[in-house]
């Protein structure tokens, strides 16, 4: 059995505390991971600051030059990355080959050509002279989420990277492979030692320990839960907190959409990588009038996802990413259909080995807004364009929403009042590199990807420079 090893100083470690890592489709280890000693985190924030203070003199051309060679290495090596990360979640090989892991490569090409691009600025008013630099943090803290580890890895430590940042990755316990095998090839490239250090281990462990350091930035993507815990615990050392959290993702479908499409994006948006996406649609909102005809229709062919081996191309879903997280599943959908849903189809645990969860749809009876982060679609039928934006405008969270009409007028000032970071009308995962991801409310703080997410890695610094007479010269009259 292969054994990772987590990545500190520039050399792979081992230690005596490891953890097996299960195939959730064949429900046995096929791995084991190394975890990094709590005491050991000290040391690699001292090496990172170390690696910070020569990385951040390099010019922007020597950093677009290095995050140009690490997107060539991961789409080098993307079958092999997209494999594991497959093997290891249980997500459908299509997505981590076609979907995730380029979109990673690509933000590290985009981050490149930004700083390509990128000028200091300097402002002459008068007799003075003000310039303003972009200066990083310094030390980098990143929590991973389990369901697309690298193309988080892209989103957050390739701007840390362009901003002159050194960066500790902290992967999920449940998805720590692909990152560790890509930096066993980043390795080769001779990056200054401490530059990028991965360290591996549990979440209310190491992951705990790791936001108490003393580091300057913390980049979180994962639940709003943990996050409570993660601010709580670098309280010990504040820091600037970036984050990414999940969402109870509103799609409304009125009456004159398009409405195979409307159906199509549904099913993608609900049920890709098993439901385990935060821009995936939690509740789809359904207007009156087309409500007894959409929906059985949506029930019909969601019965027909097949669920199966995540590496062979026609499967629908693969299994849930652990046995835990289906249990929390199963007794969260039993709870729900106890007090206002009704199960349409799905909902019941198939005898076959794997942790599957059959793509899922409730009906309910009052709005609900929860995130199952499962293959489960919540449907709720509304009255007309005021009840359908109250709904949306009273959601406590805010990542994404998606809109379904022919009548361009009417989404884009529905567009305009919901309260989100992202809105698709009439489409959806509409995203690339260039565009500023993030949520609204309870969905997140500061933004991923495009020229925001690299100003939340650097802190402007002004110099001001007078060639005359200060402001304040002469104030006291002496
Ligand atoms: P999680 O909150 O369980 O874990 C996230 C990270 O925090 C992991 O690295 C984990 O090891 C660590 N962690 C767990 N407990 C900790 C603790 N007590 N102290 C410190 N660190 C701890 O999230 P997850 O289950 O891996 O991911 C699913 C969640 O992430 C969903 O809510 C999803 O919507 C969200 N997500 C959001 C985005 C986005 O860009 N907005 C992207 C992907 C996932």
């Amino acid at each position: 059995m292969r054994e990772y090893k987590y990545y500190m100083e520039g050399r792979f470690l081992g230690s005596s505390e490891k953890s097996l890592v299960f195939d959730p489709f064949l429900e046995e280890p096929f791995a084991e991971i190394s975890y990094t000693q709590i005491s050991q985190l000290s040391q690699a924030v001292f090496c990172a600051r170390e690696a910070y203070r020569l990385w951040s003199k390099r010019s922007f051309a020597e950093r677009a030059k290095l995050l140009k060679d690490i997107a060539q290495i991961i789409l080098e090596n993307l079958r092999e990355l997209a494999e594991l990360e497959t093997k290891e979640i249980g997500k459908p090989l299509k997505e981590s080959l076609f979907v995730d892991i380029p979109l990673a490569a690509e933000v590290f090409s985009y981050y490149a050509s930004f700083l390509e691009r990128l000028e200091e600025r300097t402002q002459q008013t008068g007799s003075t002279i003000d310039i303003f630099e972009y200066k990083p943090y310094g030390v980098c803290g990143i929590y991973l989420p389990y369901n697309v580890p690298l193309m988080i890895f892209g989103f957050t430590a390739a701007a840390a990277l362009a901003a002159g940042n050194a960066v500790i990755i902290k992967p999920s316990e449940y998805a720590s492979l692909s990152l560790l095998r890509l930096t066993e090839l980043l390795d080769l490239l001779s990056l200054p030692k401490g530059l990028i250090q991965v360290v591996t281990g549990r979440g209310d462990e190491l992951g705990h320990a790791f936001a108490e350091q003393d580091i300057d930035l913390i980049s979180f993507t994962g639940s709003r839960e943990t996050l409570g815990k993660v601010v709580a615990a670098s309280a010990k050392n504040p820091k600037k907190i970036i984050c990414e959290l999940g969402g109870a993702n509103c799609t409304v479908v009125f009456q004159d959409a398009d409405l195979l499409e409307a159906e199509q994006n549904i099913l993608g948006s609900s049920f890709m990588k098993q439901g385990q996406i935060c821009i995936g649609t939690s509740i789809a909102l359904v207007e009156e009038n087309i409500y007894d005809s959409f929906v059985p229709r949506l029930v019909e062919k969601t019965k027909k996802i097949t669920l199966g081996n995540p590496f062979e191309p026609a499967v629908g879903l693969g299994p849930l990413v652990s046995q835990q997280h289906r249990s929390n599943v199963e007794q969260k959908v039993a709870q729900l259909l106890k007090t206002q849903g009704k199960l349409l189809c799905g909902g019941v645990i198939p005898r076959q080995k794997g942790y599957f969860y059959p793509a899922t749809i409730i009906e309910l009876s009052s709005m609900l807004y929860e995130e199952f982060f499962a293959p489960v679609l919540l449907v709720y039928k509304f009255k007309d364009y005021n009840e359908a934006l109250k709904i949306v405008s009273q959601n406590p969270t805010g990542l994404v929403c998606q809109i379904w009409t022919k009548d361009l007028e009417k989404a884009r000032t529905f567009a305009s009042s919901a309260e989100a970071g992202t809105v698709w009308i009439n489409t959806f995962a509409q995203m690339s590199a260039k565009t500023p991801f993030g949520g609204f409310r309870q969905s997140g703080f500061g933004r991923n990807l495009g020229e925001e997410g690299f100003f939340e890695y650097v802190q402007t610094k002004h110099t001001g420079i007078g060639f005359d007479k200060s402001p304040v010269s002469g104030w006291f009259g002496l």
